[in-house]
């Protein structure tokens, strides 16, 4: 059974190892910002550069691996029917939507999400590293490394699943960036199951 985050909300759980989650579209279009920690020590985390280092790309998909800061392998891409994440940008925040919306008024983002998610787990916000940012379609320039924010290429019931490596505590989000998210905000949903 498949589990619902609701738009612009975010949700923290238990992954042990040998479990596959899977992080569903419902609808298309829309953006899950996914971190990972250690569950035996908080200070082991999801590391987007040597995640990207390893792999010897920017965009990962099934067959790859998300590594640790301490170089270990955290999840494995198993299955994935986009083919196109972002894993250089941090989680949308109220100073990012200051900052590049001009919101006099901002939502507290994945950033905010992940905080209060990730809170009863004795995780604070400094903890917070880069996301692995499903379904999030980053256009890079190579020359000049520019990047531009383009529509997710997800459709209803698109899907990426991960297996965990070692035991972990993981939080998603239902993306809060409008840009990310072509303008709309939508749930996303997750599934934990047995190993593939
Ligand atoms: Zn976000």
């Amino acid at each position: 059974m498949a589990e619902r985050i609701s738009p612009r909300t975010g949700r923290a759980f238990e992954l042990k190892r040998g479990r596959t989650l899977t992080v569903i579209d419902p609808h298309g279009e829309q953006v899950s910002d996914m971190l990972a920690f250690c569950a035996a020590d908080h200070r082991e985390h999801l590391s987007s550069g040597r995640s990207i280092d390893y792999a010897g790309r920017i965009f990962l998909t099934t067959g790859d691996a998300l590594y640790s800061n301490r170089s270990r392998v955290m999840l494995r891409i198993v299955e994935d029917t986009v083919g196109r994440h972002d894993f250089l940008l941090t989680p949308c925040s109220a100073e990012m939507f200051r900052i590049i919306y001009g919101h006099e008024q901002p939502h507290r983002g994945c950033q905010g999400n992940f905080e209060e998610a990730l809170a009863p787990f004795g995780i604070g916000s400094d903890a917070i590293p880069v996301a692995f940012n499903i379904f999030m379609n980053v256009q890079i320039d190579a020359d000049s490394g520019r990047i531009a924010v383009m529509p997710p290429r997800s459709r209803a019931g698109d899907r990426v699943t991960f297996a965990a490596e070692m035991d972990l505590v993981v939080a998603l989000t239902a993306c809060s960036a409008p840009q990310s998210n072509n303008g709309s905000f939508k749930p996303i949903d997750f599934e934990i199951g047995a190993a593939p």
